[in-house]
């Protein structure tokens, strides 16, 4: 097997030799831990016959455990500056395709048809620039990309946002958005010490496998994760409250709020974060065509 990139002595050997300086605009700090990309990778599941999705490959630390247990990598980088590096350091892997493009503009839909018609399942792997985390994850979701799940590092606070549940301080609109259309579990939580530099914050990583069905029926989702955000707007404030000042003329509709709140038997005094994301998904249905 070849020599671990990601070693701390190996990376500042690539850094150094291609004297390349970390931008923190784009979110630029590299893993230098193997064991923990191999945790990673094990997170993922491939075999042979996957394919895997990298966002930001920065020297190929992750990329080349992905190499290892895949069929085929395909990896978005948004930094030119890595592209010669990314030639270098993933030589010994005939199976990895970079990409230089910013992933938010990328069309990945078109790529994976590209680039994935031979495999069998395919996954996101990543260890996220922590400007974007967000904006990435629900595009990829919100895309309905024909993937099976998405393993990624991020800042182990969104971490806790995404997969948190029902009644805890944690759980908000980014939870119910992201657990609609996947099962959310916090994986690992990764000390700041793997990190070249490292970074400010704690970083988990997050196993996001995606449902077959949405977790609950919704007659239009944009309206339903309308009313999500606005449950949301002031956690302190009822569910009555925050819908009446958040939704369009929602102060004149009040009646009717709270007569369609009692038809799916949700308190009106109740406050978002106690409501489940069926509760959530009953009362958008209904709310619905007092706003269409
Ligand atoms: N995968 C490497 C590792 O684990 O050491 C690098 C991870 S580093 C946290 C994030 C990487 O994403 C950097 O290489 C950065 O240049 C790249 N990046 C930042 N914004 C991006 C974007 N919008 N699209 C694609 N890549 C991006």
């Amino acid at each position: 097997m070849n020599k671990d990139i990601a070693t701390p002595i190996r990376t500042k050997e690539i850094l150094n030799k291609y004297g390349f300086s970390f931008k923190k605009s784009l979110g630029q700090n590299f893993l230098v831990d193997p064991n923990i990309l191999k945790k990673i990778t094990e997170f993922a599941e491939l075999t042979d016959q996957s394919g895997a999705i990298e966002i930001g490959p920065g020297i190929g630390a992750l990329t080349e455990h992905l190499a290892r247990a895949s069929k085929k990598v395909v990896a978005f980088e948004i930094d030119q500056r890595l592209l010669p590096i990314l030639d270098d350091t993933l030589s010994p892997y005939g199976n990895v395709k970079i990409i230089h493009q910013d992933v938010l503009k990328a069309d990945v839909s078109e790529m994976i048809q590209e680039e994935f018609q031979q495999v069998k399942d395919l996954m996101v792997v990543a260890n996220l620039p922590y400007y974007v985390t967000t904006p990435i994850i629900m595009k990829l979701l919100e895309e309905r990309l024909p993937i099976r799940g998405i393993v990624v590092m991020l800042q182990k606070e969104v971490a806790d946002r995404i997969s948190a549940k029902p009644g805890t301080k944690d759980y908000g609109s980014l939870s119910i958005a992201i657990q609609y259309y996947t099962k959310a579990e916090a994986v690992m939580i990764v000390p700041k010490t793997v990190f070249m530099p490292q970074p400010n914050v704690d970083s988990a990583v997050i196993r996001l496998t995606k449902r077959e069905q949405p977790a609950a029926q919704v007659t239009n989702e944009e309206f339903f994760f309308s009313v999500t955000r606005a449950a949301f707007a002031q956690r302190r404030k009822t569910i009555l409250n925050n819908l009446t000042s958040q939704l369009p003329d929602g102060k004149e509709k009040k009646q009717q709020i709270i007569d369609i709140l009692e038809e799916v038997n949700i308190e009106p005094s109740r406050r978002g974060e106690t409501l489940s994301i069926q509760e959530f998904a009953d009362l958008s249905n209904e709310l619905y065509p007092l706003f269409k």
